[in-house]
């Protein structure tokens, strides 16, 4: 049976972001999960140490979102958005305005972050338009940026790797630099803030007035390696974009609910985005539902007679689903009721100091964290930062080597992620990070 299972997964599917003839030489296949573990068709148990991409809350198999599900089963699971709405949509869509930074009072439903991307984007263009500015159509993305994988989100997008070869799809955006501490010869991160925000500056006093928005991640650059910004550095965004008229896209889908030790990470600084996306943790991991907030203003660009044709033309089949609104609506309650966010602030000191027993290891750069989201650099050489060449894909050894060990993650190139189920106890930090540990000295320390 198991058997089974796997040829026929390597004779049908086609995954995501995956190089097939890596899954045909190391297959797995999950069948179940409880808590922060999830098990194969074998057996085998392993550590959810990425939340399953990014999204895991309460752990698998949580009581109260599987009842909130099956509850919902009894009335409908799914009826459309298009013109009419439905009880829990509009339930949930007044508890997220409740949590969001108070300038946004609007929210669009949407299936996937990178749609709640494409949205926002959308929303940004057709909103100068409305207004009679049709000449802002540009945009400013950040370097190493990620957005999703729709051509939209891919536009706005900066990873070579991913990006590139895409290249003659997308529209042109303008690219400004993020501050990078570890990889920036200035060793002050204010001085690396101040640098990145003057290059913004002086790309808005150029061009400001025929760009309609700026996107950048909150806080942390996910997929770009979690880069953590400096401190002021996304206020200071906040700033450049009410200067030179320009809207502001924040995108909180892998940093939203509660991941950073806030509900939403821009609230570290105080930031009021003009258009916010999120998604993944929304459902506490459970159902695809992303929401793109707005504020009055942008909602009332687009109030109108219908002959004037300023109504906002986007929509899925599966916008608003009952099914994935009333789960998301259950994992608000957990948060409030667990108090999730302030339970991860406050262990998110004690992974600090789990983490930096990692920094014994020779070939640990850096080990960068906000909240529950970290990713440790490993490099050829600690003393000149100098990275293993690409083919050695030293990330992806330990990754397969923290699989055989039980804990599951999934790299970006040599920047192991650690982004844990919210849930996590301390003493399942330990563990994880143990493994972590074995894996990463077995790995670097054999010859590659
Ligand atoms: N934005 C950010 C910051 C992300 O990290 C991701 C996914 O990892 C996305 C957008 C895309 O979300 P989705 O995979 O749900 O389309």
């Amino acid at each position: 049976m198991t058997h089974e299972l796997i040829e026929k997964s390597k004779k049908h599917l086609w995954l995501p972001f995956t190089q097939m003839k890596d899954y045909d030489e190391d297959p797995l296949i999950i069948e179940s999960g409880d808590g922060i573990k999830v098990k194969d068709i074998h057996g085998k148990e392993y550590f959810d140490g990425f939340s399953s991409v990014w999204l895991n809350v309460h752990g698998h198999r949580k009581k109260e979102l599987d009842n909130a599900i099956k509850n919902q089963l009894e009335k409908i699971a799914h009826s459309t958005l298009l013109g009419m709405t439905n009880v829990p949509a509009t339930e949930l869509a007044e508890k997220l305005i409740e949590l969001s930074p108070e300038k946004l009072t609007r929210v669009f439903y949407s299936d996937s972050g990178a749609e709640a991307m494409e949205i926002a984007l959308k929303m940004a263009f057709q909103y100068w338009k409305n207004i009679g500015r049709p000449e802002k159509q540009k945009f400013i993305s950040m370097k190493n940026g990620y957005h999703g994988d729709t051509v939209g989100a891919v536009s706005i997008g900066s990873i070579d790797l991913f990006h590139q070869v895409y290249g003659a799809l997308m529209f042109e955006s303008f690219n400004a630099p993020i501050p990078n501490v570890y990889r920036s010869e200035l060793d002050d991160p204010a001085q690396c803030r101040d640098e990145c925000l003057q290059t913004l500056e002086q790309l808005l006093v150029k061009s400001h007035e025929e760009i309609a928005a700026l996107s950048i991640e909150s806080m942390v650059q996910g997929a770009g390696g979690i880069t953590v910004m400096p401190e002021g550095f996304l206020a200071g965004v906040r700033e450049l974009c009410s200067k030179y008229d320009i809207l502001m896209i924040v995108d909180e889908v892998a940093t939203g609910f509660g991941r950073t030790g806030k509900m939403f990470a821009c609230d570290h600084e105080g930031v009021q985005p003009d258009l916010m996306a999120a998604g993944k943790g929304i459902t506490g991991g459970y159902l695809p539902i992303a929401v793109t907030f707005t504020t009055e203003e942008i909602y009332e660009a687009f109030y109108d007679d219908y002959q004037t044709l300023k109504t906002f033309f986007h929509g899925h089949s599966y916008t608003g689903n009952q099914l994935g609104c009333a789960v998301a609506i259950e994992n608000i309650r957990l948060f409030e009721s667990e108090k999730i966010t302030e339970q991860v602030a406050q262990k998110s000191e004690a992974l600090h100091a789990i983490l930096h027993e990692l920094d014994t290891l020779p070939h640990v750069g850096d080990i960068r964290q906000l909240g529950f989201m970290c990713g440790i650099e490993l490099v050829q050489s600690k003393e000149t930062k100098e990275a293993y060449p690409n083919e050695k894909r030293v990330g992806y050894q330990v990754s397969l080597k923290m699989r055989e060990l039980g804990m599951l993650t999934r790299p970006m190139g040599d920047v192991i992620v650690f982004m844990p189920p919210l849930v996590s106890t301390k003493e399942e930090l330990e563990a994880m990070v143990a493994i972590m540990k074995e894996a990463i000295n077995e790995v670097t320390s054999s010859e590659l």
